[in-house]
Formats: structure tokens, sequence, C-alpha cells
């Protein structure tokens, strides 16, 4: 630490002390600090009452990553709003006043060197820091050729739903959330194998927003985005096995759900824009089609193996916000129906989740060898 900066941060202990019920007139609130433990990172969000300047810097001995913001108050320092587990990256976060005019973030890293990403979300105003622990398979790769330029290798598998959101109810108790997470399991296992690396959005039954599952695909540049689901109707006579991807020509229309789905006007899509461009030029979705048609057609294969009158509903095109949110090629698979009675049964079984499983795999396999030889052909 500088001579300077403790100079800082003694004056900030002292404001702290004398500073009580003094504080300056227009200055923002830190609304919520909070954090979440990921398979391969932590991420610490910190909530604003509005839009405020902010700056990031490391300390050494012991190693700490502080957020400086600046016209923020904090009534009374923040420690620990959630202590991270034991392996995560982080040891401990804590907030309080630096200067009369600036409030400081400060987090305790783990041991070993950590990367970190800093990077903000508007309505409410949220800086987001991203703690990779150090040596993990799944740091963002240096390099940042285009998910075109190179070999399909890095799977994202988004189960639906989870913890406090159980998706689609089905007959005998069946909830979507359980259903999808079994198949994604077992798809990743099979995907593993193939020689895929596979990160998945969350691997038990937890509740993550949109945002949080597409933020960790895009960080971490994942070549595909594959979200599991299983299906309801109000007919409960309906089956079958649907894939759908983002339907681009509706863009203007799918921003708008997506703002209003995520509390945010269309006006403040900065942080978007860089997906929306990719969607407005249909870029990813020749690449979303062959991938949909690949996956949907030896999902029926393997499931009619076993069962043989599946329906095929068909690939289709809809308004998904996780789809659009995805900065790669996105598909959304629907493996069954949990409101018909027949269905939900063999949903819940095991069999049926390899054969799933088995299934969505090869299709994963099929488009990335096509792909392979594409990239060959130069096409
Ligand atoms: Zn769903």
């Amino acid at each position: 630490m500088s001579r300077g900066s403790r100079l800082t941060l003694l004056a900030g202990v002292l404001l702290l002390v004398l500073g009580a019920g003094k504080r300056p007139a227009g200055l923002l609130d830190v609304t919520d600090v909070r954090v979440f433990d990921h398979p391969n990172h932590t991420r610490v969000v910190v909530e604003l009452s509005g839009s405020a300047r902010y700056h990031t810097g490391t300390l050494e001995d012991p190693a700490r990553l502080y957020i400086d913001i600046d016209g923020v108050w904090i009534e009374a320092p923040l420690r620990e709003p959630r202590s991270s587990g034991a392996s995560a990256p982080l040891r401990r976060v804590r907030a309080g006043q630096n200067t009369l005019q600036r409030a400081r973030v400060v987090m305790e890293l783990a041991e070993g060197s950590v990367k970190h990403h800093t990077f903000h979300l508007k309505q409410p105003f949220r800086i987001v820091t991203d703690v990779y622990r150090a040596g993990s398979a799944s740091e963002p790769t240096p390099d940042d050729d285009r998910f075109d330029q190179r070999p399909v290798r890095r799977i994202v598998l988004d189960p639906g739903h989870g913890g406090k959101d159980p998706g689609a109810r089905g007959r005998g108790g069946v909830k979507e959330k359980d259903v999808v997470l079994r198949v994604s399991r077992l798809l990743r296992d099979r995907l593993r194998q193939a020689g895929f690396e596979v990160v998945m959005t969350r691997e038990r039954d937890e509740y993550l927003s949109l945002e949080e599952r597409t933020a960790v695909a895009n960080r971490l540049k994942g070549d595909l985005f594959i979200s599991i689901h299983a299906n309801a109707s109000p007919n409960r006579k309906t089956t079958g096995v649907e894939t759908y991807l983002l339907d681009t020509r509706y863009d203007r229309q799918t921003a708008r759900v997506a703002a209003r789905e995520n509390g945010t006007s269309i006006g403040q899509l900065n942080e978007l824009q860089r997906i929306l461009a990719s969607l407005r030029l249909g870029y990813h979705e020749r690449y979303a089609v062959r991938l949909a048609r690949e996956i949907h057609e030896s999902l029926l294969e393997s499931l009619r193996r076993s069962y043989r009158g599946t329906s095929d509903l068909g690939v289709k095109h809809g308004p998904f916000l996780v789809l659009f949110m995805a900065d790669m090629p996105a598909i959304l698979v629907e493996v069954g129906f949990v409101s018909n009675r027949a269905e939900a049964r063999r949903l819940s079984s095991k069999a049926f989740a390899r054969a799933a499983a088995a299934g969505i795999a090869n299709g994963i396999v099929r488009y990335r060898d096509e792909h392979a030889r594409r990239l060959v052909a130069g096409r």
C-alpha cells in the first residue's frame, strides 16, 4: 500500500468516526451487495440507487480487489453480506466510506492468483465483479476469435428454471426443473466423453436469473448455448419433442420483451448492444438453424428407439429471452410434456433422461463435425 492510499484510508476511517450523521447532500446509496457462488467463479453484485462512476484496483498482502465508487454514501459499513464457500476464489466482501464523497468495496481474494473482471448493468445500476479461481478450466480464453472461425469446443448447457422457479408442473408432481437437470447432467457427461468442454449454468437445484445464465455463457465464450426445458400444454393429450431457435425477424419486438423482463427501457440496452448487433445481421441464425435441426433429428431418433410413438413437433422460432441474450448460436430444446400423463411418467425416469441425453449429444457431435468440415473448406 502506498503512503498516499494509507493516508486516504486513515482519513476515511476518521471520517467514518467523525462524520456520522454528516452525510453530504446529493449522494447515492448502496442498496444491496450480493455474492453468488458458481462452479467456476464467484460473482459480487453491488447495487446502487443510481448510476455512478467507479474504478477498480488491487492491493497486496493480503491480496484484495477494491472498487471505489464516486458520489456514494454508505450509512453503516457492510461486512460479509454472505461469505463464499471454502473453495471459492473470494474470502470476504466488505464495504465502507472511503472519503466523504466516495465508497469503497473491498474483496479479499483467496490464495494464489485469481483473475477478475468488472462491468456494470443498468436499471438498477449494478457493478458486477466476477472472480475466477486460479487455473480454472473455464477462465475466458485470451483469443477473441469469433465462434464461426474456430472449432466447436466449449458448450454452455442451461438446465431451465431451478430453485424457487419449478418451471412447468406436471402430472404426478413432476417438476420441469428436476427433469431438465437430470437430462443436463447426463448430457454433460456424454459431451465430456466426446471431447467437449462443458459449462453448466446451474449444477443443482438453484434459482438463476436469465441475465445470470447468459452472462456466464457470454463471458466464458461458449461456442454453443443449449437450453434444456420440458413442455406443458393446456391440452393434456399433447406430447412430443420441439426445438426452438430465436426468430431474428422479430428482433425489435424481442428487444422490447427483453427490456421489459429485465426492467430495462429499450434506450438503455447498452449491455446488450453487441448481442443485438449480431442478431440484427442474422449472424447466428444459419448456425442456430443447423444446430437445431441436428439436435432435433437426433433426439427424435434416440427417443423413438425406446419410445416408438414420440411425436415430432418440429423446429420452431420463438422470442425466447434466454436465446436473445446469448452471444453465440443458441437453441432451446423441449424434451417432452409434463402435462401428459404417460409422458410425465416417462420424463421422470432415468431411462428417458439417458435416451434424451444420448440424442442431444449425438446432434451436437454431428454439428461439430459438420462445422469442422466447413472450416476446412473455408465456407
Ligand atoms: Zn421451461
